[in-house]
């Protein structure tokens, strides 16, 4: 297969990942990086990346395409969710089987693997565990041979039977650590949750994030098993993660662009319940923490928890919030944010930038080597990024099946002119060049 072995010179850019910043031309060769460093020509296509920054493609660690919720779906598919993302920078996402008490771990994994296929990008999943019982312990062990050792649990939505009873996530994490996986979990206190609120801040306290991280926090201690906190959004559940690491939990933990960027203001708006998510938004001062964390490298990764819903899904839930879907379009956006309002506004160095979108949830998830890492023999996920960009977030502009954008109108700095997917270029000056159904399964690696 001559693609195989087409070469591709990336020359004269800045090279910036977690651990450097270095002026360096990177040479591709098939899916593969072959060389990073001072490379004289002799390529098949060479591109000049003079005053462009080169990026390990990023990692959106947390999305959920295909969703069903609440009698409807989250409105971005395997298709164009993962377009948009590569639109954006994104060059591997984690996403999550439908779990369902009747059905087996390696079952449902195997239904999702189907529907991801149109992807032009590649993925992982997460087990989801919904109405799963100590009993089903095997289950764990058999998808971590089909190449998945994390998997999701909830603490709240016991209406919906989504909730995991502590007595079963502690059996469930000694599993996990035996295989050598990850825990992922959405922290809310069920009780200090009031479903008929819907997912607005009053039904859903930051004390109910705070009691949530406290218990799991020393389950993760207890057992040991690497734990990943779900998207924190408040300055009290940031708190007692950070105590947890100093009591010797290992825990990880994401936080999401919302939470650092918009604030429960939002809420008064006549157009407020398209801003519901969960947990929900919350103060000026909590967005102050979490990028004071982030400033810190405290955390592991800054993900989407991209759930997109268009207006009219909404609207079903406008006068009654319980039936109102939670989540917000963003995997198209997450690097020009963090890139604008983080390294842009000097609350991030680039450097901490690259670790949030590929080292970080690249080791997280067991992506890396592969993945998170530009250096010879990792694959070729590059992103050709332009620091100096100024525009301004239209809604109608974006990819992402969604008719509205929570950052709508925002002008950010910095945003991707070429996007490369094992070797294949899959964005280039905004255009979508690459090959529908490109994207792999990625099994998780040693
Ligand atoms: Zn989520």
């Amino acid at each position: 297969m001559a693609k195989e072995y087409k070469r591709i010179l990336i020359a004269g850019g800045t090279v910036v990942t977690a651990r450097r910043t270095v002026q360096a031309d990177v040479l591709v060769r098939g899916e593969r990086i072959a060389r990073v460093g001072r490379i004289p020509g002799g390529a098949d296509e060479v591109v000049d990346a003079r005053g462009l920054l080169v990026f390990p493609g990023f990692i959106d660690a947390h999305v959920h395409f295909s969703l069903p919720v609440a009698g409807t779906r989250s409105s971005d598919d395997f298709r164009t969710g993962p377009r948009a993302a590569a639109h954006g920078g994104i060059t591997c996402f984690l996403d999550f089987t439908v779990g369902h008490p009747e059905v087996s771990l390696p079952e449902a994994l195997e239904r999702r693997l189907e529907e991801a296929v149109p992807s032009c990008i590649d993925y992982s999943f997460r087990a989801e565990m919904i109405g799963w019982t100590p009993e089903r312990a095997e289950e764990i062990f058999r998808v971590a041979e089909m190449g998945v050792r994390a998997f999701k649990f909830y603490t709240a939505y016991s209406d919906s039977g989504r909730r995991t009873p502590l007595g079963h996530l502690r059996a469930a994490m000694e599993a996990i650590r035996e295989v050598g996986g990850v825990a992922m979990v959405h922290c809310e206190a069920d009780e200090l949750v009031d479903p008929a609120g819907g997912p607005f801040p009053a039904a859903r306290p930051a004390i109910a994030e705070e009691v949530a991280i406290a218990e799991v926090g020393i389950l993760a201690r207890e057992t040991d098993c690497p734990t990943y906190v779900a998207h924190i959004s408040s300055r009290a559940g940031l708190s007692v993660y950070l105590g947890a690491r100093k009591m010797g939990a290992p825990l990880m933990g994401e936080t999401c662009p919302h939470y650092l960027l918009l604030d429960d203001r939002v809420y008064m708006r006549p157009d407020g319940h398209l801003f519901s998510v969960t947990p929900p938004l919350r103060q000026p001062e909590d967005a102050e923490a979490l990028w004071w964390a982030l400033g810190k490298r405290l955390l592991t990764a800054v993900s989407t928890d991209h759930c997109p819903f268009t207006v009219s899904q909404k609207e079903i839930g406008r006068d009654d919030p319980s039936r109102l879907p939670s989540g917000l379009p963003g995997v198209e956006l997450l690097p020009a944010l963090l890139f604008s309002e983080g390294v842009a506004k000097g609350r991030i160095s680039p450097r901490q930038f690259a670790y949030y979108l590929s080292e970080g949830p690249a080791r997280a998830f067991g992506l890396w080597p592969r993945k998170g890492r530009l250096a010879r023999g990792a694959d070729a996920d590059l992103v050709l990024w332009d620091p100096h960009a100024r525009w301004t977030v239209e809604a109608n502009e974006l990819h992402m099946n969604a008719d509205f954008s929570p950052y709508g109108g925002m002008e950010l700095r910095g945003r991707p002119v070429a996007v490369m997917s094992r070797g294949e270029w899959v964005v280039r000056d905004g255009e979508f060049v690459g090959p529908e159904g490109h994207g792999r399964f990625v099994p998780w690696q040693r």
